[in-house]
């Protein structure tokens, strides 16, 4: 078993091991998240000329964060490649690990980036050739942080990133229920942080 921080000190610089346990988080939180009343993430690596070209993506969006990059895409009509755009707190945490090496120039904390929302992208194409299609779409890059944009258009559920970190607060708990930690979907240092470290990358026995 490799644990998490153990995964983020070997700084291998891709998170792409950390796909079973991402995967399991994510599954708890499109359960949650997308039911019969509503749709809050959706596939957009289904959007013509959107190559999805990271090892660790998980092409996952808000559905008016999708919409308005599948219509930047259409109006400059030339590919875009993508490295991320949803991510759970264990890529977070990690990716915020490595920051200063591996090319990562910037990373949110776990529970406060607007990829756990699945409002933001990393573009691995030169930002500046997409900056003005995708700011007149609601996409705005931040300075200091290349390739990154967040969406600030209208449409947004401001719940997803609660849910985000709750979908792994839950997973805990399913698998430590002598160790229960408040599903509450804030990402702190005194239960939820201290878990995720110890969690294994391969994932845990009992997902839903
Ligand atoms: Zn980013």
């Amino acid at each position: 078993m490799t644990t998490v921080k153990e995964f983020a000190a070997a700084s291998g610089c891709s998170t792409a091991g950390l796909r079973p346990l991402n995967d399991q988080i994510v599954e708890i939180l499109l359960a949650s998240v997308n039911t019969a009343q509503e749709t809050n993430l959706v596939p957009c690596d289904d959007i013509p000329l959107l190559e999805v070209t990271g090892n660790s993506t998980i092409p996952l969006l808000q559905p008016a964060a999708r919409a308005a990059l599948q219509q930047a895409i259409e109006h400059k009509n030339q590919p875009l490649s993508l490295k991320h755009a949803l991510r759970t707190i264990a890529q977070q945490y990690v990716l915020r690990e490595w920051v200063g090496t591996c090319g990562i120039t910037s990373a949110r904390t776990p529970g406060t980036s607007d990829h756990e929302r699945g409002l933001a992208i990393d573009i691995h194409d030169d930002d500046a050739v997409w900056t003005h299609t995708l700011r007149s779409h609601g996409w705005m890059d931040v300075h200091g942080d290349p390739g990154h944009f967040h969406f600030v258009g209208d449409g947004i559920n401001p719940d997803i990133l609660a849910e985000n970190v709750k979908s792994f607060q839950i997973l805990w708990n399913r698998n430590n229920p002598n160790d229960l930690i408040d599903d509450d979907g804030v990402y702190g240092e005194h239960q939820t942080g201290p878990r995720l470290r110890i969690s294994p990358i391969e994932g845990f026995p009992i997902v839903m």
